[in-house]
């Protein structure tokens, strides 16, 4: 009997990690294409060279986890909090410290999302210095990817999709559908990227932050369901049961969602704005921690004038809080 509980319980583990998204395709292009346009001019102009890249690269984290079934990629993209046992204060603050206190199957059971982010920076730093294009893009683009599930507050907490609170589903409906029908209005211009002169710090100050939000957005949820008829919650299938998307999900109606978003009072769009800030600063930081290597060398002088008038169009878009000529396959 005991290795039945044990394999429901593991089996259990294994589908409510697989529901660990961290912001949807739209969440994750949005940020990274928003990044680009918070760099100063002499970055911005070389990443906006490659911001398809950069864009379309920015959900390929999720890719290699549930396409490849890449199985080391999974525990990058959270850290439950809670199943460490201490307070988050108490934590390890750099990679190098949690490698020292935790063994591998630890972190890789409650996840390793500050600490990944910590070692990318320092990957990430290292290709600016080399002055490798490939890399610098590729590895940039996946910083914003980690930098943005750690602004998703049910990535920092065991209770990821309400499986503990009975809200199945609520990870996929705030972090994909949420930002897949209102995040039109959302406005993603942000300030100048700055330095950060601790990482460290910075990340867990990030962390921090987010964690404190996985109770809150649970909770608005719960009190916004019990104001609502039961039968208005959810879509309907043909044959009466609740639509499922193409991962699973449920899908809710638009009247609950917008319920639902409305009660939020902007945490969506202020957790996406945060995750741009964030991406711009951390690639800012590497490039400033690399000595300011000089990029425009590393494109074709006629790339960068034929692509001249586009920057132009889209950096004003941005500056007016919009990302245009971006085509979303949508989720929900
Ligand atoms: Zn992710």
């Amino acid at each position: 009997m005991k290795i039945f509980k044990t394999i429901a319980i593991i089996f259990l583990f294994i589908v409510f990690s697989s529901l660990a998204f961290a912001w949807g395709v739209w969440g994750h292009k949005h940020i990274n294409k928003s990044a680009v346009f918070a760099l100063p001019e002499s970055m911005r102009v070389f990443f906006y060279n490659h911001i398809d890249f950069v864009t379309q690269e920015s959900p390929v984290p999720d890719i290699r986890k549930y396409t490849i079934n890449d199985r080391a990629e999974g525990p990058r993209h959270y850290i439950d909090i809670e199943a460490f046992q201490v307070s988050i204060d108490s934590l390890p603050q750099s990679s190098k410290d949690a490698s020292a206190k935790y063994p591998d199957s630890i972190l890789r059971k409650n996840g390793f999302l500050p600490w990944y982010i910590q070692d990318m920076m320092g990957k990430l730093t290292i290709a600016f210095k080399e002055k490798k294009t490939s890399e610098i893009l590729f590895l940039a683009a996946d910083l914003g990817h980690y930098l943005g599930d750690a602004h998703m507050p049910l990535h920092t907490s065991l209770n990821h999709d309400g499986q503990f609170t009975h809200q199945n589903g609520i990870h996929s409906f705030w972090e994909s559908q949420l930002p897949e029908q209102f995040g039109k209005s959302y406005n993603l211009f942000v300030a100048d990227a700055k330095y950060i002169p601790d990482v460290t710090k910075e990340t867990w100050r990030i962390i921090k932050h987010t964690h404190l939000l996985a109770d809150t957005l649970l909770m608005i949820e719960r009190k916004v369901k019990s104001t609502f008829p039961e039968d208005k919650i959810y879509m309907k299938n043909d044959k009466g049961g609740v639509l499922k998307n193409k991962y699973n999900s449920p899908v809710h109606t638009l009247e609950y969602a917008r319920a639902y978003h409305e009660a939020l009072k902007g945490m969506v769009e202020k957790q996406i704005r945060s995750s741009i800030t964030a991406t711009a600063d951390f690639w800012y930081t590497a490039w400033v921690n690399a000595g300011k290597p000089d990029l425009t060398s590393l494109d074709d002088a006629d790339l960068t004038k034929q692509n001249r008038k586009y920057y132009i169009e889209d950096y004003k878009d941005w500056k007016n809080g919009k990302i245009t000529k971006l085509k979303i396959e949508g989720e929900f």
